[in-house]
C-alpha cells in the first residue's frame, strides 16, 4: 500500500520552475490527491503496515513524521490509524509509552486535510486531556508533525491568559484543552463555536470520564455535535457501558494490541518493591537519592503538601543533585518551568503528585519511585509508565510499601504486573533524622510545612477507598510524624469528624478515652502515649466502650485554630460540664438544610437579595415613625455627588476629599452641640438657684440680671476696700465669655455652694476663689455659729486675704 501519489510528484517538479502555481490548478490537484487517499482507506490492513508510508497519508503528514524520525509505526498506531481514517469510533488501549499520541494526531491531520478544512471553518478537532502538562505535550507533538499543514492549533488550558485565548478562539481548527478551561470557553466565550466539530479525542479517557471530571465532561459533551467521530485512548481504558453511553458510542471499535501480552506494563520496565517501617521511609528515600546522584528520578507522593515539604526539606539537606517539585497548587508559570526543566535535565530528582502520573513523556527517566502506595492498580501502571517509554526506552520502578500495604502487591500480580520484592539492609539506610529535627527547630516555615504534609497524608489515607490497604487504624501516625521531623505530632481533627465523634448527640465521657484520643491526636503527655501504644482497640470502639462509664470528667473540644496549632487537640478544661461537641465554627458556616458550607460571598449575596443596607440603623419614635438621623446624612455637595455617581469600587482619593468636606460640617455641628449643652447647664443652674433661693439658701444669685434684693448686705467695698482684679468672680460661673468646659463650671459651682465648714476652720488660708463679696451674708451666718475666737480668726483671715 505504499503508493505515493504520482500526480503529486509531477506537481512538485513543476513547482521548481514556477514560482507561483495558479490557485485553481493547485486546488484541482489537491482534490485529486484527496480522492486518491480516501479511496485507499478501506484497503488498509494493519498487519501489512511496515512504515508510515504504507498508510495512505498526505505528503505533509508523512514529511512531518519523517522529520521527527517517526518511520515505523507502533502497534497501536498500526491498528488505530486505519480504523480512524475509516471514520470509526475507537476505544484504544495500549501500554504506557506505546505511541498513542500519534495514533490520534495522525488521523486528525488527515481527516481535516481530506475535508479541506480551512481556518475559517472553525474547530474541526478537539483533544481533551486531564492535565495541562499533557495538553501542552500533545500540542507540541502536533506542532512538530503537523507544521506543514495549514491548520491552526490552539492550546487552551487553565492558568493562562483567558482574554488572549478568547480573542483567538474563532481561528482555531485543532483545539487541545483541559476540561475545565474548555467548559469555561463554552460557557463564556461568544466566539467559541464547535458546531462543526468532526473528531473528538479523549486522551487518558478513563481519567477524563471518571468522577473528578464527571459534571464538567457531561456539560462539554452536551455542547458537542452528536454526528462526530470519537476516539478514546488510555493505557487503562474504560469499558464501562455507562461511560460509552455518555459519549453516545454505541459500537466503537476496540483497539487493544497488547491485550494478549504477558504483562500490562512495558517489557523494558523492571519493577520491584520494598517493605519498610514508617520511621524508615524518609531515610530510605534519602539513601536511594544519595546512591543515584547521576540518574533521572521521578518520585511520586500522595499529596501536594507532602511534595512541597519533601522538596523543601531535601533542598535543605543538600543531597548533591538537582531537585524539582511539581504539583497542582503551583503557579502555572512555575509548573511549566519545572516541567521543561525536568524534560531537559538528565541528573535530576523530581518530586511530584499524580498530576505527573498520566501521559507525560519525560525523556529518559531512569527511575520511578512510588514513595506512597498508589490509590489503585491503574495509578500504579500510569506512574510506573513514566519510564521505559517509546520504542527503545528502559527504566526501573520502585514501589515503597508499609507493612500493612504489602497486600497491594497481590493486586498488582493479579493484574499482570511483574514485580519483585527486594530487601534493604536497615543498617545501610542513612537516616537524616537528627538533621531534620534540628532544621525544623530552627525554621518555623519548614516545621509548618511538615505539619501540613503530615495532616494531608493522613487525610489522603483516610479518604482512600481500599480500606484493606489504606487503613488509618493501622497507620502509626506518631511514628510518621517523627519521621518527618515532628517531635509533637500535629492534631488530626478530620479523623474525629470521620469517626463521627463530633456528632451532636455523642458525649464523650471518660478519662481513658481522653487519653487515647490525646495520644492519637498527638498531645504530648508521655504517659498517655505509652498507654495508647499497648491498646490496639480502634478509637471509635474505645469511645463507644467507655460511654457506659459514669461520673468522670467531661471535656470539650478545641475549635480549629488552623494547621499550625500542633500541640493541643483536646484539653480537659472543666469538670462535670457537658459540652456540645458540634464545632461552633461549623455550625455557623453550615446551612442547616443542605449541609452546604455558607461562604462569606454567599452571605453577602443573601443580604444583597434582601436589599438590606448593611451598617445602617433606623430609629423609630414610639408611634413607629422613623427618626431622621442627620448625623448619617451627608451635607456637602461633593459627598452627595460622590454617592450618586458611586458605581462600584472605591476611589480612595476621592473618598478622602469627601471626608474632609464632611468634616467641616461635622465641626459646625459639634460647636452647636457644645453651645446648646452650655445653655442647658446654665438654665439648670438658674433653676437650681431659684429653688435654693426658695428654700432660703442665701448664697445670692448667680446672674447679674437676677432680681434679688441685696440691699440688706453691707457694702462690700466698705468692708473689704476695693475689689481686687485678681479675684475670681464666682457669681458668674457660666458666663458666656467663659470658654471652660461644663464640668469645670460645675466644680466651681460646687465649691461655691457648699463651703466645707470644717475646712474653713482647719485651713488657715482660705482659698480666695471660694469667697466672694456676695457670700458675706452666708459668712455672717457661718460666723454666727462660731465661737468668738473662731469668728475673730475668720474675720482676720478674710481681711488679710483681701488686702494682699
Ligand atoms: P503513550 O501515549 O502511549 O503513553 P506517547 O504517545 O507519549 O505514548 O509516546 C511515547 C514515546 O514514543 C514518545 O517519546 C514518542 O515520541 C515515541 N514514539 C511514538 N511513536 C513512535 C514511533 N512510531 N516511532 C518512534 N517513536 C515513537
Ligand atoms: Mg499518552
Amino acid at each position: 500500500m505504499t503508493k505515493d501519489e504520482p500526480h503529486k510528484k509531477k506537481n512538485e517538479k513543476k513547482k521548481k520552475h514556477k514560482l507561483f502555481t495558479p490557485r485553481k490548478k493547485k486546488s484541482v490537484e489537491e482534490d485529486a490527491a484527496i480522492q486518491y487517499l480516501k479511496a485507499q482507506y478501506d484497503k488498509i490492513v494493519s498487519d501489512e503496515i511496515k512504515t508510515f508510508k504504507d498508510f495512505p497519508l498526505s505528503q505533509k503528514t508523512l514529511k512531518g513524521l519523517k522529520e521527527n524520525n517517526y518511520i515505523v509505526p507502533t502497534d497501536i498506531q498500526k491498528q488505530a490509524i486505519g480504523y480512524a481514517l475509516q471514520g470509526k469510533d475507537i476505544l484504544g488501549a495500549a501500554k504506557t509509552g506505546s505511541g498513542k499520541t500519534l495514533a490520534f494526531l495522525i488521523p486528525i491531520l488527515e481527516i481535516l486535510f481530506c475535508k479541506k478544512w480551512t481556518r475559517l471553518d472553525g474547530v474541526g478537532a478537539l483533544v481533551i486531556s486531564p492535565t495541562r502538562e499533557l495538553a501542552y505535550q500533545i500540542y507540541e507533538t502536533l506542532r512538530k508533525v503537523g507544521h506543514l499543514h495549514d491548520f491552526s492549533a490552539g492550546l487552551i488550558i487553565g492558568g493562562q491568559n483567558l482574554k488572549f485565548e478568547r480573542k483567538r478562539m474563532d481561528q482555531i481548527n485543532i483545539l487541545i484543552s483541559t476540561p475545565g478551561r474548555l467548559l469555561q470557553h463554552m460557557d463564556e466565550n461568544p466566539l467559541f463555536d464547535c458546531s462543526q466539530l468532526q473528531i473528538l479525542i479523549l486522551d487518558e479517557a478513563d481519567r477524563c470520564l471518571d468522577l473528578g471530571f464527571e459534571t464538567t465532561m457531561n456539560a462539554i459533551i452536551e455542547n458537542l455535535p452528536p454526528n462526530r467521530q470519537t476516539l478514546l485512548f488510555s493505557a487503562t481504558q474504560t469499558k464501562s457501558v455507562k461511560d460509552l453511553a455518555r459519549l453516545s458510542l454505541s459500537f466503537p471499535t476496540y483497539v487493544a494490541p497488547h491485550e494478549q501480552a504477558a504483562t500490562v506494563t512495558p517489557e523494558a520496565l523492571q519493577q520491584s518493591y520494598i517493605v519498610c517501617e514508617i520511621d524508615n521511609k524518609l531515610g530510605t528515600l534519602w539513601s536511594f537519592i544519595r546512591n543515584h546522584l547521576k540518574q533521572k528520578v521521578l518520585v511520586f507522593m500522595a499529596t501536594c503538601k507532602q511534595v512541597k515539604y519533601m522538596y523543601e526539606l531535601f533542598c535543605k539537606l543538600r543531597p548533591g543533585v538537582s531537585l524539582l517539585a511539581l504539583y497542582g497548587t503551583l503557579h502555572q508559570e512555575k509548573r511549566e518551568r519545572i516541567y521543561q526543566e525536568f524534560c531537559r535535565k538528565s541528573n535530576v530528582i523530581l518530586f511530584a503528585t499524580d498530576l505527573a502520573s498520566r501521559g507525560l513523556d519525560f525523556p529518559k527517566v531512569n527511575w520511578v519511585i512510588q514513595y506512597d502506595c498508589p490509590e489503585n492498580v491503574d495509578t500504579y501502571i500510569h506512574r510506573a509508565g513514566r519510564t521505559a517509554r517509546g520504542v527503545l526506552g528502559k527504566g526501573e520502578g520502585l514501589l515503597i510499601l508499609l507493612q500493612h500495604e504489602e497486600s497491594f502487591v497481590e493486586e498488582l500480580k493479579k493484574s499482570k504486573i511483574p514485580i519483585n520484592k527486594i530487601s534493604v539492609d536497615p543498617s545501610k539506610i542513612m537516616s537524616p533524622q537528627r538533621k531534620i529535627e534540628s532544621l525544623l527547630s530552627d525554621n518555623t516555615d519548614l516545621k509548618q510545612s511538615a505539619q501540613r504534609a503530615f495532616v494531608s497524608y493522613v487525610k489522603s489515607v483516610s479518604l482512600m477507598k481500599n480500606k484493606d490497604i489504606f487503613n488509618i487504624q493501622l497507620l502509626d501516625t506518631d511514628a510518621y510524624a517523627r519521621s518527618l521531623g515532628l517531635i509533637i505530632p500535629p492534631r488530626i481533627k478530620f479523623m474525629y469528624k470521620k469517626m463521627n465523634i463530633n456528632k451532636v448527640s455523642e458525649k464523650v465521657t471518660t478519662d481513658d478515652t481522653i487519653k487515647k484520643l490525646k495520644s492519637k491526636a498527638g498531645d504530648d503527655e508521655g504517659s498517655d502515649l505509652s498507654e495508647s501504644e499497648t491498646d490496639n482497640t480502634p478509637i471509635l470502639q474505645q469511645t463507644k466502650k467507655v460511654k457506659e462509664k459514669k461520673d468522670i470528667p467531661k471535656f470539650d473540644f478545641h475549635s480549629d485554630n488552623g494547621d499550625s496549632d500542633e500541640d493541643v487537640f483536646i484539653k480537659v478544661k472543666k469538670k462535670n460540664v457537658e459540652v456540645d461537641m458540634t464545632a461552633p465554627e461549623e455550625e455557623y458556616t453550615q446551612s442547616k438544610k443542605k449541609g452546604k458550607p455558607l461562604t462569606k460571598a454567599a452571605i453577602a449575596k443573601k443580604i444583597l437579595k434582601k436589599k438590606i443596607k448593611v451598617n445602617t440603623t433606623v430609629k423609630f419614635t414610639e408611634d413607629g415613625e422613623a427618626i431622621d438621623d442627620d448625623k448619617k446624612d451627608v451635607k456637602s455637595e461633593l459627598a452627595k455627588q460622590f454617592i450618586n455617581e458611586n458605581v462600584g469600587g472605591i476611589d480612595i482619593e476621592k473618598a478622602k476629599e469627601v471626608l474632609r468636606e464632611e468634616d467641616k460640617f461635622d465641626k459646625i455641628r459639634f460647636r452647636e452641640k457644645v453651645k446648646a449643652k452650655h445653655k442647658e447647664q446654665k438654665r439648670k443652674l438658674k433653676n437650681k438657684k431659684k429653688e435654693d433661693d426658695g428654700e432660703k439658701d442665701d448664697f445670692g444669685s448667680q446672674s447679674d440680671s437676677d432680681d434679688v434684693d441685696l440691699s440688706w448686705l453691707p457694702d462690700p467695698d466698705r468692708v473689704y476696700g476695693e475689689k481686687d482684679d485678681s479675684d475670681v468672680d464666682l457669681t458668674k460661673p457660666s458666663n458666656d465669655n467663659n470658654t471652660g468646659s461644663g464640668s469645670e463650671d460645675t466644680e466651681i459651682y460646687e465649691k461655691y455652694h457648699r463651703p466645707p465648714k470644717r475646712k474653713l476652720l482647719e485651713n488657715k488660708g482660705i482659698p480666695q476663689e471660694s469667697i466672694a463679696p456676695r457670700k458675706v451674708k452666708k459668712i455672717e451666718e457661718v460666723s454666727a455659729s462660731l465661737s468668738v475666737q473662731e469668728a475673730e480668726a475668720l474675720a482676720m483671715q478674710l481681711l488679710k486675704s483681701k488686702r494682699k
